[in-house]
């Protein structure tokens, strides 16, 4: 397919250095949000007023037109997922993260047969969509990737990668291994607090990052997952430009199915405190961006990870989200070892199963599969 992209997403959010996004915020009225809520279609100014705290007033509605949306466009389904943490070594130095360079830790690279050991657990538990993660290092290069993927297909239905950001030729060869979808959180939208968080290592390259969606949808992956990490920077902003980023996508790439998260900020394994300023985010303001999210773009995919609580993710999974990850550890080796908390604290401990059975008690149906190549 020849996808022609009129212009890169730095060039929109280049096109926003002026907006006086906080000023904009602080001068939404009730008309401003009542205009809005009465839209089919959101324009920026209706996008900033539904965003602002004053629109948490009108959060009922807000959940009500959301909750109609979602079950109109994708059904009473939520789509099931489990990661799967193949390697901890990394050379960035990323300040929210556990595998940062400059933690010391004994770190680990499966080989291939640890991971076939991974697989089967996981696709023993029903798991038939794997999200694959790793950090960034020369023993996780674009040969290993690719024999990882091909030994996934063997147990999964769906693959999908979290890894660093991967030129547009390389993707391709993970697209051939079998891979089908691509998830890249900028993390931080705003290049100040980006520079100051990204201390160390390639990942410093902000524009590398940014521009990692528009590489992986010319390499042709079918679905592309994006967001910021809530906390580290003001969160409405980050919410804004996430939601800008996947109307990019959308109008750009109309192959790829989009989707957006809302992670928050957790605590680093062993750890309490960060050495940063941290941006609160409350439960109202992720329900809040979800609705938001639905209400902007109807058709977006909307990923709760297990990040959040088991009682935050049972009250919100009718009001927007359409996929949930369950039974997760991000530990490497995790389940063999019977592990889950590597990268960050895993909220929602429940197995596999006893989340399904949740999803059941809501009226809504688990599914395992949204997408099958070969039968
Ligand atoms: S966030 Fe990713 S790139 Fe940064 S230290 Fe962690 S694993 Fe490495």
């Amino acid at each position: 397919m020849q996808v022609v992209v009129k212009k890169s997403f730095f060039d929109v959010f280049q096109s926003y250095r002026n907006l006086g996004f906080e000023e904009k915020l602080s001068q939404v009225s009730r008309d401003d949000v009542e205009r809005a809520l009465a839209k089919d279609y959101l324009s920026d100014s209706d996008l900033i007023a539904l965003l602002s705290p004053l629109a948490k007033e009108y959060l009922p509605f807000m959940l009500k037109k959301s909750y109609f949306l979602t079950r109109k466009y994708f059904g009473n389904v939520i789509f099931i997922y489990a990661p799967l943490y193949v390697s901890d070594h990394c050379v960035n130095a990323c300040l929210y993260c556990g595998f940062s360079v400059f933690n010391k830790f004994k770190r680990r690279t499966l080989n291939y047969d640890e991971v076939r050991k991974e697989a089967e657990i996981l696709s023993g538990r029903g798991i038939k969509h794997v999200l694959l993660l790793t950090g960034e290092s020369k023993l996780v290069g674009v040969e290993y990737i690719c024999n990882v993927v091909k030994i996934l297909k063997e147990y999964f239905d769906e693959i999908s990668i979290e890894i660093y950001p991967m030129t547009e030729g390389d993707y391709a060869r993970v697209i051939e291994s079998g891979a089908e979808g691509l998830t890249v959180y900028q993390e931080v939208y705003d290049p100040v607090i980006y520079d100051r968080l990204h201390v160390f290592g390639p990942k410093r390259d902000y524009l590398f990052r940014l521009e990692t969606p528009d590489r992986g949808a010319r390499a042709g992956f079918r679905e592309i997952n994006i967001g910021a990490l809530l906390g580290l920077a003001p969160v409405r902003k980050e919410v804004f430009f996430t939601l800008k980023h996947a109307e990019y996508i959308y109008e750009n790439y109309p192959h790829v199915e989009v989707a957006v998260s809302f992670p928050r900020i957790r605590p680093i394994h062993g750890k309490n405190s960060f050495s940063f300023d941290i941006y609160d985010v409350s439960d109202e303001d992720i329900l809040q961006f979800v609705a938001v999210a639905r209400l902007f773009l109807n058709r977006v995919g909307i990923n709760i990870s297990t990040r959040e609580t088991k009682e935050f993710r049972d009250n919100i999974m009718l009001l927007g989200p359409t996929r949930m990850s369950a039974g997760s550890s991000t530990y490497v080796g995790g389940y063999s070892e019977g592990k889950t908390d590597g990268q960050f604290d895993i909220a929602d401990s429940r197995s596999v199963d006893e989340f399904v059975e949740a999803v059941r008690s809501k009226g809504l149906c688990p599914t395992f599969v949204n997408w099958v190549k070969e039968l």
